[in-house]
């Protein structure tokens, strides 16, 4: 019975599904997953305990699993450490006169990397300079599942998120900037949906854990809107990824452990100039459409705002786990969002992009999040057989 029968092209992006699903089976995936073990990413710089700007902190969690393993000192690379030099030239700090204002670049600088820097991100409320209280943890051990973080505390988040900040756009909206946030978020929302139903705790009285199919169906699955905005989340990561690929082939991966970090450096380059992927999906998303009509500045502006706002949010989650994973995928798309929107020689005159290493390993640990969710969604539409069944 063919239920797994979603197809033609994702909503607003160049790719179809059964193109994504065979690259992610194929390529993607598997270079994703070696590629989150490696001590470059799997540390990740992060502020745990931070009072939530909105309203009095009203965490609930009922399992020990809420909890988040922080790295013992000696544990994580001891680059992390050491403070970044500046990697900027006074030659970087010219503007370049005369690029077309209304050309549009796809392209970045090919020389762009010169040493991690400290930098913040303009998307999200953070100040990813600023290392007070900030911890490393080791994301291997501290996998995304099911918490019990749920009922009203998590609601409220959610609700937040949605009604606040990106509200779903009207049916028959045409424009493509005002849908773009909603359906980032209504993504990651998808994704991390689909990862605590696939790592549920079934049995609490024998700490039996695995899939629970009903969740993830009446969760996601059988909302083809949610399962479109899992998709395009995954291609706009992607494309923020490869579009960066210069950058990030340049970039040091250094942690003390050459034959690790040549592992690293190798799986980023054939990641992201997959000749595969370049001849199946070459522009997963295409940037360049957007901002360009007179309110274009305005309403960029409009959702940097509101995606700070939602970056601050998760200082309100009450879940230390939780919070973990929504910083880091929200760090994550902060990046994507500056790497396809922030630095682009076309309004930014000719702005260099520079990622802090934070960026980068919340940029990829992100994307690895969303592959593996597509790969979920792929493989378990097919084992639904009762009900409206998947998109
Ligand atoms: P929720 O998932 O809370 O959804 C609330 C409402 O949002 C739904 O009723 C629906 O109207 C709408 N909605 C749902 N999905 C979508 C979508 N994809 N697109 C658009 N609208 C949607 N729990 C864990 O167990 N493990 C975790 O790691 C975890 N991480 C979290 C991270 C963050 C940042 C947040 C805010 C919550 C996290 N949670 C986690 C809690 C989890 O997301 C749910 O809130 C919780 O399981 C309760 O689910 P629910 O059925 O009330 O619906």
């Amino acid at each position: 019975q063919d239920i797994h029968k979603y197809s033609g092209i994702v909503e607003d992006c160049c790719c179809d599904y059964e193109t994504v699903d065979h690259l992610n089976e194929e390529v993607l995936h598997p270079l994703l997953q070696e590629l989150v073990k490696t001590p470059f990413c799997r540390y990740f710089k992060v502020k745990l305990w931070c009072d939530c700007p909105f309203w009095p902190d009203d965490g609930m969690c009922r399992l020990r699993d809420c909890s988040v393993c922080e790295c013992p000192e000696n544990e994580f690379p001891e680059s992390f450490k050491k403070p970044f030099h500046n990697g900027l030239s006074s030659d970087d700090l010219v503007c370049q006169e005369g690029k077309p204002q209304a050309a549009v670049d796809r392209t970045l600088d090919t020389k762009a990397f010169r040493g991690w820097v400290e930098i913040d991100n303009p998307w999200t409320s953070d100040d990813e300079t600023d290392n007070a209280e900030m911890t490393y943890v080791n994301l291997q051990l501290n996998p995304e599942r099911y918490t019990g973080f749920t009922g009203p505390s998590a609601r409220r988040i959610w609700d937040a998120i949605y009604t606040e900040n990106c509200p779903k756009y009207p049916s028959g909206e045409f424009c493509q900037e005002k849908r773009i946030l909603y359906k980032l978020i209504s993504g990651l929302h998808s994704s991390i949906s689909i990862h605590l139903a696939a790592d549920y705790l079934l049995d609490e009285a024998t700490n039996l854990w695995g899939q629970n199919i009903t969740l993830m169906h009446d969760r996601v699955l059988r909302y083809p809107d949610r399962v479109g905005n899992l998709y395009f989340t995954f291609l706009f990561v992607l494309r923020a990824a490869t579009k960066a690929a210069d950058y990030l082939e340049q970039a040091e991966y250094e942690t003390g452990n050459p034959g690790e970090d040549l592992k690293t450096q190798s799986l980023m380059r054939q990641l992201l100039y997959n000749p595969k992927l370049q001849a199946a999906c070459p522009l997963p998303f295409d940037e360049a459409k957007l901002w360009k009509g007179q309110s274009g500045p305005e309403l960029k502006q409009q959702v940097q705002t509101q995606f700070k706002n939602i970056s601050a949010l998760m200082d309100c989650v009450g879940c230390e786990k939780c919070r973990l994973w929504g910083k880091l995928q929200v760090l994550g798309l902060g990046t994507a969002l500056k790497i396809l929107f922030s630095v682009d020689g076309q309004d930014h005159m000719g702005q260099t992009l520079q990622l802090q290493r934070n960026e980068v390993i919340a940029l990829m640990n992100l994307l690895n999040r969303l592959s593996e969710s597509v790969k979920i969604v792929h493989e378990t539409c097919p084992k639904i057989v009762e009900g409206p069944s998947c998109p």
